[in-house]
């Protein structure tokens, strides 16, 4: 009786995602247009990129799961699982985990087929996937987690293998989740893989993995800087001002190289607000280790007590009258038309994201008619934040060959694939894209990405 009053009840759309069915899908359809729009003159070169692209949008599989966990009052809870594995075609399937409770398949395919090309521009053999869960660690346990993360492994680890699915964290999934998964992997297989990536040191991971997505985004934005200023590459960031959101691992490491390259971070953000900097005193890697401290624990920045002013329900960037650098590392969607009308008046020269699609596209109209005039160049997150998964695969190539490199070896190596990275989108900018004082990284990045990923498909007879 509840049952059929719930289903009568409900409006479709519930329904319909309660069975893990979407009747929409608006992130995946945003990110699926953003690409295609950068793509008409590669269309136009040869109109099998056209045709092509039309396959690269359909996942090669999804699964889909039941999570069922207990929690500490001893009562059943259940959640929705998924791993989209996107494509295969340059490397095992490869991209995060997400536990929130905004995650369903419109998102994780979204993530999914950013995360393609993000890992085509790295150069490294790594195909595109993503998955996570529902689930929302916020208000849980330690134990609640450790279960969850065993559940959720116990169904996952089926369909995983170091040369077939190799994911990692992202939102909701920090180092701590990825050990207690990959320990759930090892007991399920009996085998010890390098089947997750972001894992503790000792038991396989790579020094730098946790730095990699700050400091590679924040290396992407010297080469910008570089090439906008003609300025050596250490003193690119000197005296700059940088707005940052976020308050995790990728806000974190940026502002903490940001700074150390003799930059002024200027904010940081959570869900619940925004700290604002003076531009004369900055955030201090004092303060930013503190925040560290008290995101482990779930704390909130409101909550810090720490001496910059606090601007409650808001994200920073519409609160500056001058302003030098912007890069949203926060979550998808987290700069608006708006917010980047205000960033361009108060002169922004670069923006970069940190997060995955985190501008809007109407937000990148803004940057984009901007660069044309020579004022803002803006970075997309599939090149400028593709550092995380770079190590990634760094972490993976150390697994494979059972070898352990340095912190200098890995930031060195990382240092050289956002560097190439860089390059690519330029070179390819300045193939396709003439118009405009500086060429459009959107555009180079997005044809540089799918192109790679297309020709390779049509190499192995999958187009
Ligand atoms: N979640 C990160 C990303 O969005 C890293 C993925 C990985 O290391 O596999 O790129």
């Amino acid at each position: 009786r509840t049952r059929l009053l719930f289903l009568t009840s409900s409006p479709i759309d519930t329904l319909a995602r309660s069975i893990g069915i979407m009747t929409s899908e608006p992130e995946f359809e945003q990110a699926v247009g953003e690409i295609k729009s950068s793509l008409g003159p590669l269309f136009k070169k040869d109109s099998f990129y056209e045709k092509a692209f039309e396959v690269v949008q359909v996942p090669e599989r999804i699964i889909q799961f039941r999570v069922v966990w207990e929690n500490d009052k001893q009562e059943v809870c259940v959640n929705r699982g998924y791993r989209v594995q996107f494509n295969s075609t340059l490397g095992p399937y490869k991209g995060g985990l997400r536990f929130h409770p905004t995650v369903n398949l419109s998102i994780l395919k979204f993530l999914g087929f950013e995360q393609i090309f993000k890992n085509a521009l790295t150069g490294l053999h790594m195909g595109g996937g993503k998955g996570g869960a529902d689930f929302d660690p916020k208000g849980k346990s330690d134990n609640e987690i450790r279960r969850f993360c065993g559940a959720f492994m116990a169904e996952l680890s089926r369909h995983i293998g170091d040369n077939t699915d190799v994911p990692a964290g992202d939102i909701g999934v920090s180092p701590r989740e990825i050990g207690w998964m990959f320990g759930a992997y090892k007991r399920a297989r009996n085998e010890w893989a390098g089947v997750l990536t972001g894992k503790g040191f000792d038991f396989g991971g790579s020094l730098i993995r946790p730095e990699a997505t700050g400091f590679g985004l924040i290396y992407y934005v010297q080469h910008m800087i570089a090439e906008a200023e003609s300025k050596e590459l250490d003193k690119t960031f000197e005296g700059k001002t940088v707005a940052i959101t976020g308050s995790g691992n990728v806000a974190q490491y940026a502002a903490l190289k940001a700074i150390e390259l003799g930059a002024v971070v200027v904010s940081l953000s959570d869900s619940k607000g925004a700290l604002i900097a003076s531009a004369d005193k900055g955030i201090t890697p004092e303060d930013v280790h503190k925040i560290a401290d008290l995101k482990v624990k779930r704390g909130y920045l409101k909550d810090a007590k720490l001496s910059y002013k606090y601007i409650d329900g808001a994200r920073p960037w519409t609160h500056f009258d001058k302003l030098d650098i912007a890069l949203p590392c926060a979550t998808q969607n987290e700069v608006s038309k708006e917010e980047a009308e205000a960033l361009v008046k108060a002169g922004v020269k670069y923006v970069a994201e940190g997060s995955n699609m985190g501008c809007t596209k109407e937000s990148i109209e803004v940057f984009e008619e901007a660069r044309k005039g020579g004022k803002t160049w803006y970075g997309p997150g599939k090149a400028s934040n593709s550092g995380g998964v770079a190590v990634s695969g760094l972490e993976m190539a150390q697994n494979s060959s059972r070898v352990k490199w340095t912190t200098d070896q890995v930031d060195e190596k990382l240092k050289g694939i956002m560097a190439d990275c860089y390059k690519l989108c330029f070179k390819t900018a300045q193939e396709f894209d003439k118009e405009g004082k500086l060429p459009s990284l959107v555009a180079g990045a997005n044809i540089a990405g799918v192109r790679k990923t297309l020709d390779a498909m049509k190499a192995v007879g999958d187009v």
